[in-house]
């Protein structure tokens, strides 16, 4: 099961319609908390998801609507018993913030501390990159490894049964029989988180490929002059960013509390994407992963 649940979209100011920022990425048998910000326990109640389905917290940056739900989500976790390791990762110069945020919390969860100081890999399958916001910050990027699908008739045709099968994909070759040969490719897919930051590199290294990008959408294309002085995207940029990246599906998130309406914001984001399939999210909606792209 791979999905977005969307828990809040605000940036900055939550409004009657949109709690702050939160996301959680099913994915496999993880689940990926993102940015929680204030009431993300109460909104992860609303979008039916239990606290013990999170085993990772990933903060791109310390600023209040991308961390502030912490302690409710961390207490909550430890009141339903959760005994599974959770990882945290955030930018090393947020310690002083997270660790407030974590001491309030119940101490009865096995909680690791996983700060990060520069761009790279903070877990198998999981890199961060560096963004340009007002305070360090760091955007993620989950990528599948490539693999190949077995192919049964294939498989039967070539008499490879039972254990046979798990030897052939290990060592590429069965006798007469290549892997290649009961197989066809089936492409990794990516996920890419994109929050607080002015266009840059590491949102496009990020976003490259990505069939699910989520980027911020502070401002519309009217408050450039805005985004470039907090350092945020603007609709259109967002667009491109999908658009260069040649990501599947871009969802819009983390809007501005001045814009009460977000469809000129999504058609402003579509209008430069390209071919990719423009979301402007609404709190509690689920994204499902868009299909695997074939090769
Ligand atoms: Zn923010």
């Amino acid at each position: 099961m791979r999905e977005l649940v969307v828990l809040g979209t605000a940036s900055q100011v939550p409004t009657r319609t949109r709690n702050h920022n939160g996301y959680l990425l099913r994915w496999d048998g993880e689940g990926l908390l993102l940015d929680p910000g204030e009431g993300t326990q109460r909104q992860m109640t609303h979008a039916g998801v239990a606290a013990s389905q999170v085993t990772r917290i990933c903060l791109t940056h310390v600023h209040g609507d991308h961390c502030f739900g912490l302690p409710g989500v961390l207490a909550r976790m430890a009141l339903d018993g959760v005994e599974h390791p959770v990882e945290l990762h955030y930018p090393a110069s947020g310690e002083e913030v997270v660790r407030a945020l974590v001491a309030v919390a119940h101490a009865a969860l096995d909680l690791r501390l996983r700060p990060h100081g520069e761009g790279g890999p903070v877990a198998p399958g999981l890199e961060v990159a560096p963004l340009a916001h007002r305070v360090e910050t760091y955007g993620y990027r989950l990528v599948e490894p490539d693999g190949r699908t077995l192919l049964p008739g294939r498989l039967a045709a070539a008499g490879i049964t039972g254990p046979a099968v798990g030897r052939l994909v290990r060592e590429g070759r069965l006798g007469a029989v290549g892997l290649e040969d009961v197989s066809v490719p089936r492409p990794g897919q990516r996920f890419a988180f994109v929050m607080d930051t002015a266009e840059c590199d590491g949102a496009a290294a990020l976003a490259d490929g990505a069939d699910l990008l989520v980027a911020e959408s502070t401002f519309a294309d009217a408050d450039a002059d805005l985004a470039d002085a907090y350092r945020h995207l603007t609709a259109g940029q967002a667009g491109a960013l999908a658009r260069a990246a040649g990501a599947g599906t871009l969802v819009l998130t983390h809007f501005s509390s001045r814009y009460p309406d977000v469809a000129p914001l999504a058609a402003q984001a579509a209008a430069r994407a390209g071919a990719a399939r423009v979301v402007a999210a609404a709190d509690l909606d689920r994204v499902a992963f868009p299909p695997r792209r074939r090769t």
